[in-house]
C-alpha cells in the first residue's frame, strides 16, 4: 500500500553531541528499504549503555544519534523482500542481530552475530545511509535499534517476532537487561545449585543476574549496591543478603570473605566500573 512509501514525522530523543543531554525533537523517519522493517515503538527501556553513549564512551559511535536499544513495538511497514514479519506483528528490536547465516549465528555456543557493532558499525543502515533526519540533518542510528524514537527502521534480521498477546511494556527488557544478566548467570557462569553468588550493581542487569542465580539454585545471593533503594526489589527477586558498601568501614571484598569463609563461588559485576572489577580480584 501507498503508506509504506511515506515519510513518518514523529518524536524522538536526539543526542546532538557528546556530553549533551537528550533533546526531544520532531524527526522524519524514511520508509524501510529492501530487507528492512519500520516499527512503531510502544515501550522502551533505558539501559546504562545509553548513558555511556551520551558520555562519549564508545569510540565508534557517531553523533547526532538517536540512542535506545531496549524496546518493543509493532511493525508498521516492510521493505521489499521481507518475509519474516508483516505489518501488525509485535517485535522486539535486537541490538545484537541474528542474520542466521554467519559462523557465529550457526555456532550453538555463540550468538554474537558478526553483523553486530563489533565488526560493522551499526550507526547507519547496512547500505550505509540513515533513515532519520531532523532539521535537515542526517541523524545516526544506534545499534540499528534507536528505540528512543516513536518510529524506527531496522534490518529484518534485527527484530524478533513475538506472540500477539504479549504485553509490550513488560517485554521491552528482553531486548537487553534481562538476557544480559540472566544469561550471565545461567549460560556464562553456569551457576550451580547450593552455591554462593555476589552481584555488584542492582540495575536492570544486576537484578536479572539475581533472578538467574535464584533459578540456578544458588543458596546464597549477596546483592551489593551503593543505593539502598534497590534492596527491596533485589530481595523480592531472590537476594538473601543486601549490602551497601557505603555503610562499611572495610573493603567490601573483606566483608564478603568474612561472610562466606573463602569468598563467593561466583561474582558478577553489573555496574560497568573497573574499580569494582579490580577490587573483586584483590
Ligand atoms: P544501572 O545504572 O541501571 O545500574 C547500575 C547500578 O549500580 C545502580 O543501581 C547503581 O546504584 C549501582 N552502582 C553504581 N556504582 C556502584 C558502586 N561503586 N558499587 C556498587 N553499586 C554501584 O545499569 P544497567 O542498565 O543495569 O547496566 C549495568 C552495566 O552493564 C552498564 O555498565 C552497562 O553499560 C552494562 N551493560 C552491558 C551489556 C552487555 O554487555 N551485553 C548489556 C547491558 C548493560
Ligand atoms: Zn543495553
Amino acid at each position: 500500500t501507498l503508506c509504506c512509501f511515506q515519510v513518518i514525522r514523529c518524536r524522538a530523543a536526539v543526542a546532538w553531541a557528546v556530553g549533551k543531554s537528550l533533546s526531544i525533537e520532531e524527526v522524519e523517519v524514511a520508509p524501510p528499504k529492501a530487507g528492512e522493517v519500520r516499527v512503531k515503538i510502544v515501550s522502551a527501556g533505558i539501559c546504562c549503555t545509553d548513558t555511556h553513549v551520551l558520555g562519549g564512551l564508545f569510540p565508534n559511535i557517531e553523533f547526532p544519534i538517536i540512542p535506545g536499544h531496549e524496546g518493543a513495538g509493532i511493525v508498521e511497514s516492510i521493505g521489499e523482500g521481507v518475509t519474516y514479519v508483516k505489518p501488525g506483528d509485535k517485535v522486539i528490536p535486537l541490538c545484537i542481530p541474528q542474520c542466521g547465516e554467519c559462523s557465529f549465528c550457526l555456532n550453538p555456543d555463540s550468538n554474537y552475530c558478526i553483523k553486530s557493532h563489533l565488526s560493522e558499525p551499526q550507526n547507519l543502515m547496512p547500505d550505509k545511509t540513515s533513515r532519520f533526519t531532523c532539521k535537515g540533518k542526517q541523524i545516526h542510528h544506534f545499534l540499528w535499534t534507536s528505540t528512543f524514537s516513536e518510529y524506527t527502521v531496522m534490518p529484518e534480521y534485527a527484530v524478533a517476532r513475538i506472540d500477539a498477546a504479549t504485553p509490550l511494556e513488560k517485554v521491552c527488557v528482553l531486548g537487553c537487561a534481562f538476557p544480559t544478566g540472566y544469561g550471565a548467570a545461567i549460560n556464562t557462569a553456569k551457576v550451580k545449585p547450593g552455591s554462593t553468588c555476589a552481584v555488584f550493581g542492582l540495575g536492570g542487569v544486576g537484578l536479572s543476574v539475581v533472578i538467574g542465580c535464584k533459578v540456578a539454585g544458588a543458596s546464597r545471593i549477596i546483592a551489593i549496591d551503593i543505593n539502598k533503594d534497590k534492596f527491596a526489589k533485589a530481595k523480592e527477586l531472590g537476594a538473601t543478603d543486601c549490602i551497601n558498601p557505603k555503610d562499611l568501614t572495610k573493603p567490601i571484598q573483606e566483608v564478603l570473605t568474612e561472610m562466606t569463609g573463602y569468598g563467593v563461588d561466583y561474582s558478577f559485576e553489573a555496574i560497568g566500573n573497573k574499580d569494582t572489577l579490580v577490587g573483586g580480584l584483590s
